[in-house]
Formats: structure tokens, sequence, C-alpha cells
């Protein structure tokens, strides 16, 4: 098989670097007679932390929409989908080369009548730990709950469990070797989930100081997907009338979001970047994403690791593009430290050693 080269300063040290694609992996060994397929800034593989492929406002999509959004994902330079959550099966995307690759969490799991229809299994505290065993049993290695949601009784975000049957439940995953996350949107959930020991928290618009103090010395992640809750106010909104406590506790939520993310980024908590694609946002919008996260004062260079390096550690991948290492990488103009909106447009994307797209 020839040889490709890449030749360009390699992230993340930024050292100028001739990189070598051979059989789907990266080599630094010069090979003779490779042909040079792109110059520019080599990023390894960008990481979608919060993705639903499968999943679109009315619930399940059809093998053909899940194509439709994987490619889009990978277009963009998303190579490591991490789904939050899917009513469909996408086991099949695993096995196609030109899809990204994708870490499964199996379907969400709600409180009954608790989440938006047809998106989650939805069950009552008794049968949420079986549930839940169920999920890692399907997935890979992640199960997806929803932690909080508004409660028509209350009229207000509650939490969706009692924290007794969260914890028999994050138990359950972690017997069966799956990490547990956690759509949050509320401050009451947090601490019953942290007492259980979840891994990783989605949204986390209600986080207080002492919540990422705990998130800090026990290594719980946190997914902000700030294109999402950019929509607290039509989330509010839509609720005022009949639920105006809910619609208060939404502004509030919304209003601190940025202190709340900044917070967490200063008490040294690990972000990662999801775009939230197929839960209420399109796929494809990872670059945006970074976007919005360092719209809000994250530092670019940090949000830009997490998207890429340091996600795909975080997600048991190659950090680096090591020698010998699976040949996933985008190449960008411009250092995407440096320019952000490089990321809105690859040179070229690459995956398992091919070239699957390049800007026209
Ligand atoms: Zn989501």
């Amino acid at each position: 098989m020839t040889a490709q080269r890449f030749r360009g300063p390699v992230l993340p040290d930024g050292e100028p670097r001739d990189l070598y694609v051979v059989d789907g992996r990266v080599t630094y060994e010069p090979r003779a007679g490779a042909e040079t397929a792109a110059e520019g800034w080599i990023v390894p593989g960008l990481v979608d932390a919060h993705n639903h492929l499968g999943l679109e406002d009315g619930g399940g999509v059809d093998d053909d929409e899940v194509e439709r959004q994987a490619l889009a994902d990978r277009d963009s330079g998303a190579l490591l989908l991490r789904d939050c959550g899917s009513p469909v099966d996408t086991r099949w995307v695993q096995e196609r080369e030109d899809l990204p690759r994708l870490i499964r969490a199996g379907r969400h799991v709600a409180r009954t009548r608790r989440y938006i229809r047809d998106y989650a299994h939805e069950v009552e505290p008794d049968d949420l730990a079986a549930t839940v065993a169920e999920q890692a049993r399907a997935g890979d290695g992640w199960v997806k709950l929803v932690g909080d949601w508004i409660s028509r009784d209350a009229g207000d975000l509650t939490p969706s469990f009692p924290a007794e049957a969260f914890a028999a439940a994050i138990a359950a995953a972690h017997e069966h070797g799956a990490k547990v996350t956690a759509h949050c949107f509320g401050s009451d959930v947090l601490d019953g989930l942290l007492d259980a020991g979840i891994d990783c928290i989605e949204h986390g618009t209600g986080l207080r100081e002492h919540h990422l103090e705990r998130m800090v010395a026990n290594g719980v992640a946190l997914v902000p997907t700030v294109q999402q809750t950019d929509k607290f106010p039509e989330f509010a909104d839509a609720g005022r009338d009949r639920f105006p406590a809910y619609a208060a506790t939404m502004d509030d939520l919304h209003r601190r979001r940025r202190d709340t993310l900044m917070a967490a980024h200063e008490a040294g908590v690990e972000l990662y970047v999801g775009s939230d694609g197929g839960g209420t946002g399109r796929h494809g919008y990872l670059a945006e994403e970074i976007a919005a996260m360092v719209g809000l004062g994250l530092p670019a260079e940090h949000v830009v690791a997490a998207a890429s390096w340091r996600g795909r550690e975080w997600l048991g991948w190659n950090g680096e593009l090591g020698e010998g290492d699976p040949a996933d990488f985008v190449v960008l103009d411009a250092d995407p430290r440096q320019d952000l909106s490089t990321l809105a447009r690859p040179a070229c994307v690459v995956l398992r050693g091919a070239v699957v797209a390049t800007r026209v």
C-alpha cells in the first residue's frame, strides 16, 4: 500500500513534521515515493463528547438519516463520538470504516413521562437499577440517565428519581463495568449523584462551588453543551404560563450559566466538548460548540485540547499521534488555538488512514 505524507506542525506540541500514513496508522519513518496529501496544522481527530446518533426532535430516525448525521459529524472533523443516548440501535455504525468511531451509551433512562417523548426508556424508581444494568450490558461502557426534568406536579425542575434509586442504578452500572453520566440542569439532583459516584455530568448549569470541589476530588467530568444551554430562555418561555416556578428556575440557571462554567474551569473540573447533535441540535456543529465555549470565556487552547487530544485520552483513545497510532486527524490551515475559525473548514479529514473529506 502506498504511503501518504502529511506535512506541518503536529498538535499538541506543534512540532513541524512529515507524518506518513501506512495501513491506517501513523509513522514518522520517511517513506520513499510517498505523495504529499495535505499540508497544514495536523490535529488529532476531534471528539464530540455529547452526541446522539439516531435521534431527532420526534425520537428515533432510520439508518439513512443516522448515516447522514454521522457523515455531517465526520466531515466537520469529529472522528470520535461519545453517544449520550439514542433510541435506535446504532451498532452497525461501528462496522463502517467510513463513519466516525462511536462509543454508545444505549438508550437514555428517564422517569415515566418526565423527558422528551419517545427518547428514553421511561421507568419508575423500583425499575431503575435493572434497566440501567440492561443498558450497561448493551452499551460501550457508558449509561445515560436523565437526572432532572420538569415535574408537572411540582411545577418546577426536580430530580427524576430519589437519591437512593440513583445510587442503586449507579452501583448496578459500575458492577457491569459501565460509567454513568446524567443530564443535569438544576442543582438539587447533584449531591445525590455525586454521593453515588457518578462519572460525568452533562450540561451542569446547576453546579455550585461545593459540587465543583467534589467533582475535582473524584475526577468527575463535565460536558457543558453550551449551545444547548443557550436555549434555556426558550424552555422558560414555553413553560411560563403553566409553570412559572419552572420558568424562573430556567431563567436563573441561564443567568448564572457563564459564571458556573468559569467556576468549574477555575476549580479544575475536567471539561469536554459536546455539541448535543441530535438532542436538540443538528449534527456537524462541533466547531460551533468550541467557539461558543470560548465565547463564554474559556481559554481557546484549553477547549481545543478538550475537543481533541484530551478528549480522546479521556475516552481511552490515543491522545497524540504517536508512532503506530490510528491515523485519525484533521489538517487545518492555521493553529486552531490561535484561530478558531479554521475549525469550521478543515482542509482535510483523515479517518482510519483514509482521506474521507477535503475542502472543496
Ligand atoms: Zn443530549
